[in-house]
């Protein structure tokens, strides 16, 4: 099955002049997830990866069962205030205004090998500050994976250096 026909597209969804990328069709779809994760999978499968890091929120839905399928541990990446541990964070730039994200900051150690998993990528800003945690803590990201990677965006300049794959584009 073409695994684009799962994802749904939403005009003006969370506001006007965004074709927002649904992927609970593809969640809800039994066959589709499990090719979804199979396809993430088999893109680090023999990447030797300690850990997979998942941001908040649809990371976590796709990060877990990769981290579950590969034998390796999946570490959050949280919004501020919701990790009840001591956490490292990282603040960065929006269109408008400024966000920041948060990890433990036991979660990675020098050396670790990383995979960062996450459902969309669009200007990469999320990723690159995803990036910026688990470098501080010493880890080595060595994959960068999505479900869906919208290509016109040109993100993969940003995260140049980095192995990137992505599953579904969009151009
Ligand atoms: P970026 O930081 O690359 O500009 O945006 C990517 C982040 O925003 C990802 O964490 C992703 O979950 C979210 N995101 C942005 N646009 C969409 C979209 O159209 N669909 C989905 N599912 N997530 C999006």
């Amino acid at each position: 099955m073409d695994l684009k026909e799962a994802i749904r597209e939403v005009e003006g969804f969370p506001k006007e002049g965004i074709n927002f990328k649904d992927i609970t069709p593809l969640l809800k779809d039994g066959k589709a997830f499990r090719n979804a994760i199979d396809a993430i999978v088999n893109n680090i499968k023999n990447k030797d990866i300690d850990i997979v890091v998942g941001p908040e929120a649809r990371g976590f839905l796709l990060g877990a069962p990769v981290a579950y399928a590969i034998g390796a541990g999946f570490v959050p990446v949280r919004k501020p205030g919701k990790l009840p541990w001591e956490t490292e964070s990282y603040d960065y730039d929006l269109e408008y205004g400024e966000d920041s994200l948060e990890i433990h900051k036991d979660a990675i150690h020098p050396g670790t090998k990383v995979a960062i998993v996450d459902d969309l990528l669009a200007t990469g800003g999320t990723t690159k500050a995803v990036i910026e945690l688990i470098e501080k803590l010493g880890g080595e990201v060595v994959a960068v994976e999505y479900l869906i990677e919208l290509e016109f965006l040109n993100a993969r300049e940003l995260l140049k250096g980095y192995a990137v794959d992505s599953v579904i584009k969009y151009n």
